[in-house]
């Protein structure tokens, strides 16, 4: 077991099991987190009978940095895991701060027609250590404090619920590396049971789905997963999340020319999005090797953005990044090698 998998709950429950005071987790946590040691050797303020003992159970980091890829707002990480399968992460700098990216899995098995990750069919999960240390690498390279963490990379979060709840867990607790559950984000693709155990998760992250589409026919075309998880139980879903968890959900809506980006379709949208504690979020198509799909033109992006913002809905145009370092949605990984 990697000590960074752990909550510190379960660290407790550990140091409980092998008749140690629990507050230990604490100091423990201070340590990994706070102190970035690399070793338990130096954790000065134990004693060698507990030191020794974290060294028969638990490894560290078994997480490398295959290669970074620098622009000046961006940084894309690709790592190498234990098992020699790669996924990687990106690296913004925004006006409000520094936000990363992470992967969730290693390939994604969702399908979606448009994005270059689910070409790669999915291997594994990531497991909570492999999603916590992606952002204490990125922090030891760049040597500053992230912002905020965004579940957007390689893979369906949603599909990997249990880990990635542990890793939000262990990223937002005061004494891990304490990123405020507002400065969280999880996007998926509507996997509707794991949004109803979200609700009851009571944590006050961020939830974005990838809807894409306005209509069930349009989004069962480029989203297999709308022919198990469609609209019409989709919308409620959310509808319920709202009012439970009194957050606003992002929808993210990627423009794809001649698909989803017609008038017509962002009538649709507003109909379908009416009275719902919600924004739009537009996302600019990065045009991959598949020459299925082309991006909106920024007069169709505008006018669709215009649309919806002029019938009431909250509305932004994401910022694009990365294009000229392959920074989008899978495409280093799926360039490296078809491994
Ligand atoms: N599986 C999750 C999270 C990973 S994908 C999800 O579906 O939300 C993160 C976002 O990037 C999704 O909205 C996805 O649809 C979008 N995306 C995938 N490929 C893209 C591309 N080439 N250009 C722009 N956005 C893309």
């Amino acid at each position: 077991m990697n000590i960074y998998d752990l909550t510190k709950t379960e660290l407790e429950n550990y140091l409980i099991n092998i008749n140690e005071k629990k507050y230990k987790a604490t100091q423990i946590y201070e340590w990994l987190y706070q102190h970035r040691v690399k070793s338990f050797n130096e954790m000065s303020n134990l004693k060698k009978e507990l030191i020794a003992n974290l060294n028969s159970s638990f490894t560290m980091n078994d997480l490398k940095i295959e290669l970074v890829q620098e622009s000046k707002l961006v940084k894309k990480f690709l790592f190498k895991l234990y098992d020699n399968q790669y996924i990687e992460a990106v690296l913004m700098y925004h006006d409000y701060g520094l936000s990363v990216c992470i992967s969730s899995e290693v390939g994604c098995n969702m399908g979606c027609k448009f994005c270059e990750s689910g070409r790669l069919k999915k291997v594994r999960d990531l497991t909570p250590h492999e999603m916590v240390l992606q952002i204490l690498l990125i922090e030891e390279y760049i040597k500053e404090r992230i912002s905020s963490v965004v579940i957007m990379g390689i893979g369906e979060p949603f599909d990997n619920y249990d880990n990635v709840m542990k890793f939000i867990r262990i990223i937002n607790d005061p004494k891990g590396i304490a990123i405020g559950a507002r400065h969280i984000t999880v996007s998926t693709c509507g996997i509707i049971p794991k949004i109803y155990d979200l609700i009851k998760e009571n944590i006050q992250i961020n939830l974005a789905i990838s809807l894409h589409a306005p209509t069930n026919e349009i989004r069962n075309k480029i989203m297999p997963v709308n022919k198990v998880y469609n609209l019409s139980e989709l919308i409620p879903c959310l509808q319920e999340y709202i009012s439970k968890t009194n957050r606003r959900v992002t929808i993210e809506y990627v423009m794809l020319n001649n698909v989803n980006d017609t008038l017509d379709c962002a009538k649709e949208l507003v109909h379908l999005l009416k009275n719902m504690n919600i924004y739009v979020n537009l996302i600019p198509y990065n045009e991959t090797n598949n020459i299925e799909f082309k991006k909106s033109s920024k007069d169709k992006i505008l006018a669709f953005y215009d649309y919806l913002k002029k019938n009431n809905i909250n509305v932004t145009i994401r910022k694009e990044f990365g294009l000229e370092i392959d920074a989008a949605c899978g495409q280093l990984r799926s360039k490296r090698g078809e491994q």
